[in-house]
């Protein structure tokens, strides 16, 4: 079982929690818990490390931002015990959960899950703080941002579990952001490749790592409301959205749409580098440092060159690392031999996904009459098999996102 944020907001809410959490093992199931820090409490601590220095140290940001889960997994373990039940917490250095040493965005390697599969085994629920592993080098690390649900997969796929519930504050996955569109319907499956490109996109019910390692380790994976009453249906009962394996889901439902969701991504910034030559290993010379920084590049756009054998690139990049993107070709300006830098942090990617599309044409060319017959202009594009986005001005998000819900007819009543 995961907890998110805002369900372990405060003494009441984890009080709730250890209530669905005493629950399930009552209903005969041995339970380990995930649990995120409070709602804002991360994004507190980073503005800390921001303030105390912008081109921060990322070891010693894992080392302050690591600490919210720490606090909820030690309450949610006092509250069980206060309720009788016998629980105790597992930091991710004691079990320890091994990570590669990518400080701030650590990807997890080896689960040592003895100790915790011995304390499961003997009644205990075992309590563990999300986000956090421990580096070859000794030394904390977090899995970026939302990693507690990649924790939760992790412990999951470590203990063999039946099912990993994930508990948050929305009642499953939605063709798309219901506070956007208030005829969003709720999914009862989604595959786990639809699920990787949305959560890749920006729909934040799961961190995209968590849905990866889940497709990789075949954990069954359902989302579901912590908002709950004491009669409502138990998880068992399957209230949630299914994340399911492809084969699975075509038993399950046969008159699948051809769009499945839609999200909405704010957390990229673009980048302009104009005039560069137009030779062999220009474009290395931008995203060799990048990478070697670890700053994933998203879109990429080239412009065949102009007369002169110049062209512009233009890319994007997590607004979070814009300002280190920004510090490395500025740095790197005469090797690359670029003119201007120019950046835009007010962009927005628009995604649609649905694995009907592998099998349909048109689905890109709906989407673009559907924003053009709205004036919304189309900055760059990307595709893969079952998923299409384009960058677009911030400020024109949410009516991007309702034109195209109506556009793919995933509206609802
Ligand atoms: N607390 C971390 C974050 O806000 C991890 C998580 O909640 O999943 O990103
Ligand atoms: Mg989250």
């Amino acid at each position: 079982m995961k907890f998110g944020g805002t369900s372990m907001a405060g003494s009441e809410r984890i009080r709730r929690v250890a209530n669905i959490v005493r629950r399930q093992q009552a209903a005969g199931h041995e339970v380990a818990v995930v649990v995120s820090a409070m709602a804002g409490e991360t994004d507190r601590l980073v503005n800390f490390c921001r303030e105390a220095n912008p081109l921060y140290d990322p070891a010693e940001y894992d080392v302050v931002v690591a600490s919210g889960e720490q606090v909820t997994s030690g309450l949610l373990a006092l509250t069980l015990q206060s309720m009788g039940c016998k629980a105790r917490s597992w930091l991710g250095w004691q079990l320890p959960i091994h990570t590669d040493s990518a400080y701030s965005k650590a990807r997890i390697g080896e689960f040592e899950s003895d100790a915790l599969i011995a304390s499961m085994q003997a009644g205990e629920i075992a309590v563990i703080p999300g986000f956090q592993g421990l580096s070859d080098e000794g030394r904390i690390t977090t899995l970026g941002r939302g990693g507690s649900d990649t924790s939760a997969v992790a412990v999951a796929a470590a203990v063999k579990a039946d099912r990993c519930d994930i508990y948050t504050d929305v009642d499953g996955v939605y063709t798309t952001d219901p506070r956007i569109v208030a005829k969003a319907r709720k999914l009862k499956n989604v595959t786990y490749e639809e699920m990787l490109e949305l959560a890749s996109v920006g729909s934040k019910v799961l961190q995209t790592r968590s849905v990866s390692l889940a497709m990789k380790e075949r954990v069954r994976v359902q989302v579901l409301s912590s908002f709950i009453d004491d009669d409502a249906p138990a998880a068992d009962t399957i209230p949630g959205t299914m994340i399911v394996s492809d084969e699975e889901l075509e038993g399950l439902d046969m008159e699948r749409q051809l769009i499945t969701g839609i999200a909405a991504d704010k957390n990229e910034a673009k980048v302009t580098l104009t005039r560069i030559a137009d030779r062999p290993g220009a474009v290395a010379t931008i995203f060799g440092p990048l990478a070697a920084a670890n700053i994933n590049v998203d879109m990429i756009i080239q412009n065949i060159a102009k007369d002169k054998g110049e062209t512009d690139v233009t890319f994007t990049v997590p607004a979070a690392d814009l300002v280190r993107t920004q510090a490395l070709l500025e740095a790197q300006k005469e090797a690359i031999g670029y003119f201007r830098m120019i950046s835009d942090g007010k962009v927005a990617k628009i995604s649609v996904v649905g694995v009907g599309m592998r099998s349909h044409a048109g689905v890109a060319s709906t989407m673009f009459r559907a924003l053009a017959d709205r004036g919304i202009n189309i900055q760059a594009i990307s595709t893969s098999e079952i998923k299409v986005s384009v960058l677009i001005d911030e400020d024109e998000t949410e009516l991007a996102v309702r034109v195209l819900h109506t556009a793919y007819g995933l509206d609802g009543e």
